[in-house]
């Protein structure tokens, strides 16, 4: 059984007039790494300031490692670590000034953690260089680093991969591997757009408006964005028992409209026409479809999912 680190029941927030939340549900299991994706103005920062208690939500709970009251939640709060705002840093500091002068204020006692976290986050070269001439992906990576301090559990971070170029936001997806993997922390990503988190998540959860659109495992999105063929004839019986007697295709599935859907032999269209076509079936409709990721996403973005 996996065990939920953070459960969030019915959560409504309001900033007067303006629901920033809107009965909002969801659970974040130990190890996963989970993708909370939305447009700018969905209630991804809101959420994630609620878990670090920057917020309070107006109505709904909040559970944390158990706890719902305010003591234990803060108490859940130090195995976590929040990334919630653009990482602030001293910009006539070096990247291991930075460091030192937040380890003081966090009171973390272990000197060491610091050249640690610099490994960890591939900044051990950076020697004098000042953060202000860092680039976003260095200033992004020293960032984590300072979350990375107190050794977490589990780290919130709002938009890290925000304005990076395409070779930082592969080592930075690569480092947030390697935290879930080797380190066994668990991660909530937030993102306004899709693709800087696919192949990374293992779960996907879709906001928009304040509401939640959809939670899907990776596996889950795969499946609902892969291609099949749709195919639609004068006899859907007759013909889904060709497709799996005589195309050597193992499974269909037939959809609500009764149409077929296959999703093995996609090159194979000519052949299964013409199969169907032999054995008297009319093929009305047959044809190649995608439904790809980001059709998704801009789909649930514009209320249509
Ligand atoms: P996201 O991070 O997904 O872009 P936010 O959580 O920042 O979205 O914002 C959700 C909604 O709540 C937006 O309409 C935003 O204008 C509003 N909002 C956020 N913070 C405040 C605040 N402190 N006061 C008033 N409205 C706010
Ligand atoms: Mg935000």
């Amino acid at each position: 059984m996996s065990e939920n680190i953070v459960e969030i029941r019915n959560m409504t927030k309001q900033y007067g007039k303006q629901r920033a939340l809107d009965d909002v549900s969801l659970r974040i299991k130990k190890g996963s790494i989970v993708g909370l994706i939305g447009p700018n103005g969905a209630g991804k920062s809101t959420l994630m300031k609620i878990m670090g208690g920057l917020a309070y939500p107006t109505n709904g709970e909040l559970e944390m490692y158990g706890a719902t009251d305010e003591r234990g939640l803060n108490n859940a709060r130090t195995r976590m670590s929040f990334m919630i705002e653009i990482p602030y840093a001293k910009e006539n500091m070096t990247a291991k000034e930075n460091l030192e002068k937040q380890r003081i204020q966090k009171g973390i006692p272990d000197k060491k953690r610091i050249d640690e976290v610099l490994k960890e986050v591939n900044l051990e070269n950076t020697g004098k260089k000042k953060v202000k001439n860092f680039s976003l992906g260095m200033r992004q990576r020293l960032g984590l680093a300072n979350a990375l301090l107190g050794n977490p559990e589990f780290m919130v971070l709002d938009e890290p991969i925000n304005g990076l170029d395409p070779s930082g936001i592969v080592e930075i997806r690569e480092l947030f591997r390697s935290l879930n993997q080797d380190k066994d922390i668990t991660l909530v990503i937030s993102s306004h757009i899709l693709s800087e988190l696919s192949l990374l998540c293992t779960d996907y959860i879709f906001i928009n408006h304040g509401k939640i659109k959809g939670i899907f495992t990776a596996d889950e999105l795969k499946a609902a964005c892969s291609e099949y063929i749709q195919i639609d004839t004068d006899n859907n019986e007759l013909a889904g028992a060709l497709i799996l007697n005589k195309c050597g295709i193992n499974r269909l599935e037939v959809t609500k409209d009764s149409g077929i859907r296959i999703y093995e032999k996609l090159d194979e269209i000519r052949d299964i026409s013409k199969i169907l076509y032999d054995n008297g079936v009319i093929p009305l409709e047959i044809a190649k479809n995608e439904v790809s990721l980001e059709d998704y996403y801009m789909k649930m973005v514009n209320n249509e999912v």
